[in-house]
């Protein structure tokens, strides 16, 4: 039996789930696979593993001889999880371990494994039957992570797997698994019949958070929420009785910027920890996880635009702890006891998941007589973890989140508004320890309208083809077939998987080839990481790092037919001139600056839209003032700022994979010579590979066409791998010829001087009418 020290025990006491432990047990003796909801605080991380290992899991000497294995979404989880089940299990704390990348603790004595998902899914691929354990339990899997829903998918399998080996050999035992959640949401997992096809798991429950948390929204939802955290920790620092604070915040720059006004504001026990602190792992720590990517958003500060005026809203009723309406309203919520005396001193700590491991445990260190700990958190701190003395929470209600263009096959991270779940989850930090508080930095109003209940899962927000070549890479052959909670369409796997054969992805039986594993490191559509692969060639990498990001970002161009616009419709933020009509002489005058621009832009290649679109990238980064420049070229400059942020990251990107492949990040770059002209439209045609088109009077069985064509954009093209072709409406209309769009660089030649072959970068179904439908294309 477990010695526990009176201390522990006592507090295990309280723990709800402790309440559950038979029918907990029951249940997993009884069922290959069992679902346990518990909310945050209700003691599954620490206490369900130690049932596990009281019960002989682990142990040697019985019949469940394998290691307890329990997965974290993030590594601080797995190595404080850790850290804390071992010393609430006494005198066999050596028993517990951690893995994370790069580091570990285990050893022949291990009986609990914490880990994060990435770690177990790469052991998986090393023994599919992961023999080494009795047990596996996945754990925050509400979180929906990609890595949680792939495991849940594989695990299913695995313990059919290990069930059919120990029929046949007495020495295999079967594999048990733990789902746990912390939200009710899983029917995804407990209805799913393809998941779990022999029976469907049962579900146990425990209910009850541990301690009280006092939620205050505020008034108001300021648009600048940065400064509204700074604000209201600092007065809560000074009105506030002593206790923890934690703040969630969306991403390190804000964090950065937050720890330095609030050194630089209170007396701080930890002055250095600004100027020391690590923000960024160096490329070589080893190669970069998607987790630390965070590509598309340069700055934190980039806010959507939202309405924030909701002064009027009737919220003040909700606000029961607002008690006065002088305007005083928020000391009022912060007078909850004795305010601080003036000699508390603030002792603040970063957490994110970029930062090194190590820095991110900082946070569990007893904070100096004193003084007061401030943790400011990205939603790392969301769920599993618990810190120490934390008693009051700020949230701002937004964190950054992964989006997915489909269209440009870029994904994005984005700063939106968080889920219900979510905000409630952070909400739940102040209780961990102790009753606390919750202050939310946006309204109940904006609470009700804005949040959605429940985030999607991340596969669904995931690049098909990225993933698709993930779990390729992992060795799941069948992945049209692979029981995913929450599946994505069938038919886009099937042209994902197409798509990256064409490519050279994988080999025809759908296995990962050599460029396959070296392209699933981009983020990016894998036609481009195939461009990026490729692109070493004639030292052209920094061209194609800048063409990609150029072709990943769509529209820089403003298009022909919107120069009458004013710039307001056409979605630009300068303004070109007051008077929305232009007088004539004006309007002339304008479609000569327009045709000079294009004509500057065309100069290297004037047959390729993809050349064109990357001089226009190289000349914007030599602008003095780059909105002019784009005003004067008719450049989209809020487009252009994302394509320079891009090239640099991705430059990044290549040089911690491949750094001999590549120098020091140059964003002025000479122009290109004749020689890699050529290749940089070789390698273009490469990424577009199954999008080539003959121009239809070539093609072994040309069309009969009623009449010669009179200008470019009616001459019919024919696509030589019509499968592959995906038109944005997922229709196919009974013309099968496809031509030119008018803003391609080729719509102005003769239809005479066409060439033979185009290579285009999508089509488009044109509306309304079927009879002419266009493509955009990339020319080769
Ligand atoms: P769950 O996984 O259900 O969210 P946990 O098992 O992580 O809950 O934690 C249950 C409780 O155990 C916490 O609410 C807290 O009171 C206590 N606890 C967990 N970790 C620590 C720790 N490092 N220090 C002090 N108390 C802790
Ligand atoms: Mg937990």
């Amino acid at each position: 039996p477990v010695t526990r020290t009176a201390e522990i025990g006592a507090s295990r006491e309280k723990l709800p789930i402790v309440a559950e432990e038979q029918k907990i047990m029951e249940a997993i003796h009884n069922n290959p696979c069992v679902i346990v909801w518990g909310t945050t605080g209700s003691g599954k991380t620490t206490q369900v593993p130690q049932f596990l290992f009281e019960a002989g899991y682990g142990s040697h000497d019985s019949s469940t001889p394998g290691i307890i294995g329990i997965t974290q979404p993030r590594r601080v989880a797995a190595v404080s999880m850790a850290k804390r089940v071992g010393e609430e299990l006494g005198q066999y704390s050596g028993k517990v371990s951690y893995q994370i990348r790069f580091e570990s603790t285990t050893s022949k004595d291990t009986a609990i494994k914490f880990m994060t998902d990435g770690i177990l899914l790469r052991e998986i691929s090393q023994d599919f039957a992961l023999l080494n354990y009795s047990i596996i339990i996945i754990d925050e899997a509400h979180e929906r992570s990609v890595n949680t829903d792939i495991l849940i998918g594989m695990l299913s399998r695995i313990v059919d797997l290990r069930k059919k080996m120990s029929s046949e050999d007495s020495e295999v035992r079967p594999l048990k698994l733990v789902i746990m959640s912390a939200t009710l949401r899983v029917s995804d997992f407990l209805k799913n019949s393809h998941l779990f096809p022999a029976a469907l798991p049962p579900l146990i429950q425990a209910e009850g958070r541990q301690f009280p948390v006092t939620t205050h929204f505020a008034r108001r939802t300021e648009r600048d929420y940065l400064e509204e955290a700074f604000r209201k920790v600092s007065r809560g620092h000074r009105k506030l009785p002593p206790g923890g604070m934690l703040v969630f915040l969306t991403g390190q720059n804000e964090i950065k910027s937050l720890l330095k006004r609030l050194h630089d504001t209170f007396r701080s026990s930890n002055r250095s920890a600004v100027d020391s602190m690590r923000v960024q792992l160096s490329a070589s720590e080893g190669p970069l996880e998607v987790d630390d990517l965070e590509l598309g958003t340069a700055e934190d500060a980039d806010i959507e635009e939202e309405d924030s005026e909701d002064e009027d809203s009737e919220d003040e009723d909700s606000e029961v702890d607002f008690v006065g309406h002088d305007g005083e309203d928020e000391d009022i919520a912060f007078d909850i006891g004795e305010p601080v005396t003036a000699s508390l001193t603030v002792h603040i700590l970063p957490l994110y998941s970029q930062l090194p491991t190590k820095e991110q445990l900082r946070v569990f260190e007893i904070p100096p007589d004193g003084s007061r700990l401030i943790v400011l958190a990205t939603n790392v701190a969301e769920t599993s973890l618990t810190i120490p003395g934390i008693r009051y929470v700020f949230d701002c209600g937004r964190s950054k989140e992964r989006v997915y263009d489909q269209s440009t096959g870029v994904q994005k991270f984005e700063v939106n508004w968080i889920s219900k779940a979510s905000a409630e989850q952070r909400a739940g930090r102040a209780g961990r320890t102790g009753p606390g508080h919750c202050y939310r930095l946006y309204s109940s109003a904006v609470y009700e309208r804005d949040f959605v209940e429940h985030t999607g899962p991340e596969i669904l927000r995931t690049p098909i083809e990225s993933l698709v070549l993930q779990m390729k890479t992992m060795g799941l052959d069948n992945v049209v077939n692979f029981p995913f909670p929450t599946a994505p369409e069938r038919s886009s796997i099937l042209r994902a998987e197409k798509l990256l054969k064409n490519l050279g992805a994988l080999t025809p039986t759908g296995r990962v080839t050599q460029l396959g594993h070296r392209l699933s490191i981009y983020p990016l559509s894998p036609r481009f990481g195939k461009m990026l692969a490729i692109g070493a060639q004639h030292d052209c990498l920094p061209y194609v790092i800048a063409l990609v990001s150029g072709l990943a970002e769509g529209d820089i161009f403003v298009p022909e037919n919107q120069l009458e616009l004013n710039p307001k419709e056409r979605g630009e933020d300068e303004v070109y001139t007051n008077d929305d009509r232009l007088e004539d002489s004006a309007r002339e005058q304008r479609q000569k600056n327009y045709n000079r621009a294009r004509a500057i832009f065309s100069k290297n290649d004037p047959t390729s839209d993809a050349l064109k679109l990357l001089s226009a990238v190289c000349a914007y980064a030599y602008a003095q003032d780059g909105d002019a420049f784009c005003r004067q070229m008719f450049l989209r400059s809020k487009a252009l700022k994302e394509v320079s942020q891009l090239r640099k990251q991705l430059s990044d990107i290549v040089r911690a994979n491949h750094p001999q492949s590549i120098g020091p990040y140059l964003s002025r770059l000479p122009t290109p010579s004749p020689k890699q002209l050529k290749a940089l439209n070789q390698i273009v045609a490469a990424g577009f590979i199954d999008q080539v088109a003959i121009r239809a009077d070539l093609a072994p069985n040309p069309p009969i066409s009623p009449r010669k064509p009179q200008r470019a954009i009616d001459v019919p093209y024919l696509a030589l791998s019509p499968s592959s072709t995906n038109t944005t409406s997922g229709t196919t209309s009974s013309d099968p010829a496809i031509y030119m769009h008018p803003s391609s660089i080729l719509s102005p030649l003769s239809p005479k001087s066409l060439p033979q072959y185009l290579i285009y970068s999508h089509l488009q179904q044109s509306a309304p009418s079927l009879i002419t439908s266009s493509s955009s294309s990339e020319k080769q």
